[in-house]
């Protein structure tokens, strides 16, 4: 049993799809900058979960918040973009 945040799942699995129609950057840091960003604007969705079930719940939230899934990754994508383009450590 595990515990885990399906709207971060939801997030992550949305996250390619909408940033390749974006002129952002897309490295590792700013697309984890955006996941924090965007998973700080949405509601966590808790669940208790055996192995082989988050498919379906997933896909549940994602129908659900397809629209603010979308939108949120969108203002922070260019949020980073702007405000938080890499730090020192960033090649
Ligand atoms: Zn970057």
């Amino acid at each position: 049993m595990e515990l885990k945040n399906y709207m971060e799942e939801a997030v992550k699995d949305t996250l390619d799809n909408v940033l390749k129609d974006l002129d952002v950057c897309k490295c590792e840091k700013c697309k984890l900058d955006i996941m924090a960003l965007t998973l700080n604007s949405l509601p966590s969705k808790y669940y208790v979960t055996e192995k082989g079930e988050l498919y379906n719940k997933v896909n549940e939230l994602k129908r659900q918040f397809e629209v603010d899934i979308i939108s949120k990754i969108t203002q922070a994508a260019y949020f980073v973009n702007e405000h938080k383009h890499h730090g020192d450590d960033h090649v």
